[in-house]
């Protein structure tokens, strides 16, 4: 049996496996074997929706065991490549790491948060890659307005009620529409706060938003987001966050309790540092534009990579520098490439090399608004939200993922959002902890949630 391990489940990774168990036959004597410490695909364009409740979160994730029965999964993480050996470290959930050996290696691992040397970030602050951030981040929006919602004016309401997102592309954007449109939604259930209490920022350090879009579409996108209330901030970067107080480098300075960073892609470090493949500068994988491992003099035979972790050239425009945009529209495209490319070469026939061009842009600025772009083409507003929407129901995988969004949106449509916080979820044990007087419960509960930060509410 030749072995296929692909290193990590999201995009490119889930692709991969389902196009290999549809082509790979059984007289070609491969097992495919996918690792990935989480035992779903994430498909992060729904994270925003999560945030604000018009998605539930694990109809966001799709179960890798359920829709990949052909191939081994693998409930892990791989902390360690080395192709020299051809084998894998792997560390599973349970127990000791060990090594897996392998004939040809997939490294779809995708990328991570890029962090800043900012004070108090990493205690403080969170990031919108994970379905877990999403939850996180809904549940202390909402928790926080029940509290705002007893409190005098002062500081302590004002902290509760200002939320800044750190970083204007894609996920900033997005995220900071979901999460404002939800504050703005929620005022209605609480009369005790209005519009102006709320403090909602953007800190971007270009000059403009979405780099994606034109520079038309990415004023409309600001003024959208002003028009409703909301500050952004361009040419500014956030200097400081330690516990929660906020210091812009324009020098302004004001607590927040919500700080979400999405501040672009970072190399993800198995890829950058634990590896014997050949990387580039930022540590992303370098591949071949059949997404062969390797440069145009060298080729890494049974290596193959994908999606957000790798430095994929793009043949579209003609540039020999030119590189894929890391987003789901390439990682899908070049996931599925990489399963006709690995059977392609296991039967000895020629590879297809990767050409994609760009569809456009969508995005969602919160319920009812949205950024769309594609060439010359672009609008903001309702019909831009509608197409966002209508374009990922058609893109997430799954007759049945499909099926339980639609349903959740229509069940919005008539009864509104899901405005429920199940904050204490995230200490699960408080309630069986607090067994004493009333008086006892809500201190132990206000404690736990002064205590522990969006972070690590554990
Ligand atoms: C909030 C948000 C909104 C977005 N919206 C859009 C959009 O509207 N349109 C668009 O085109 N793109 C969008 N994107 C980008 C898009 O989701 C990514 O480009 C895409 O997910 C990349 O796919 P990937 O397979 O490379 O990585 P991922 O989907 O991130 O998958 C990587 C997988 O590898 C696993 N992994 C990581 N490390 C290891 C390891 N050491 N061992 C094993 N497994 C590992 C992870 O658990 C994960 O499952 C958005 C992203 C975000 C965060």
């Amino acid at each position: 049996m030749k072995k296929i391990v692909i290193v990590g489940g999201g995009y490119s990774g889930f692709y991969t496996a389902l196009g290999l168990e549809k082509k790979l036959s059984r007289n070609d004597g491969a097992e495919v074997i996918l690792i990935d410490p989480r035992p779903y695909m994430t498909y992060q364009p729904f994270l925003p929706e999560v945030v604000a409740g018009s998605i539930e979160a694990r109809h966001a994730l799709v179960s890798l065991r359920k829709n990949l029965p052909r191939t081994r999964v693998i409930s892990g993480s791989v902390i360690e490549i080395s192709h020299a050996k051809k084998s894998v470290v792997v560390l599973p959930y349970a127990g000791n790491d060990y090594v897996l050996n392998y004939d040809v290696v997939v490294v779809t691992a995708g990328a991570v948060t890029r962090l800043y040397p900012v004070a108090g970030l990493k205690e403080g602050a969170i990031g919108l890659k994970h379905v877990e951030e999403a939850i996180a981040i809904r549940n202390r929006m909402l928790a926080s307005f029940d509290r705002a919602a007893g409190l005098p004016f002062g500081a302590d309401r004002k902290r509760l009620l200002t939320a800044v997102v750190v970083g204007g592309g894609f996920t900033g954007i997005e995220g900071f529409g979901e999460l404002f449109s939800l504050a703005v939604s929620l005022l209605r259930y609480y009369p005790e706060l209005k519009l102006e209490d709320l403090d909602f920022r953007l800190v971007q350090a270009a000059n403009r938003l979405m780099p994606e879009v034109s520079e038309e579409i990415a004023a409309r996108v600001r003024k959208s987001f002003e028009r409703r209330g909301a500050r952004v901030h361009l040419n500014t970067q956030v200097v400081s966050v330690v516990d929660g107080h906020v210091v812009l480098s324009t020098g302004e300075q004001f607590d927040a309790h919500i700080i979400v960073w999405a501040a672009g892609n970072g190399a993800n470090p198995v890829v950058a540092r634990h590896t014997d493949l050949p990387i580039d500068s930022r540590g992303f994988l370098v591949v071949r534009p059949d997404l062969q491992v390797g440069t145009e003099d060298r080729v890494i035979n049974d290596a193959w990579g994908a999606g957000d972790d790798a430095s994929v050239p793009d043949l579209s425009g003609g540039s020999r520098t030119a590189r894929t945009v890391p987003n789901a529209q390439n990682a899908v495209r070049q996931g599925r490439l990489l399963a006709t490319n690995i059977v392609a070469s296991l039967h000895g026939k020629p590879t297809k090399p990767y050409l994609h061009r760009n569809l456009g842009t969508i995005a969602t600025l919160g319920k009812g608004r949205g950024a769309f772009q594609s060439g010359r083409i672009g609008f903001t507003g309702f019909l831009a939200w509608l197409i966002h929407r209508a374009y990922h129901l058609y893109a997430i995988p799954t007759w049945e993922r499909k099926a339980r969004v639609f349903a959740g949106w229509c069940v919005s449509f008539l009864s509104g959002r899901d405005i429920v916080s199940i904050e204490d979820a995230h200490h699960p044990r408080a309630a069986f902890l607090r067994g004493g007087s009333p008086e006892h419960q809500m201190t132990l509960l206000c404690d736990e949630r002064a205590t522990t930060s969006v972070v690590d509410p554990a």
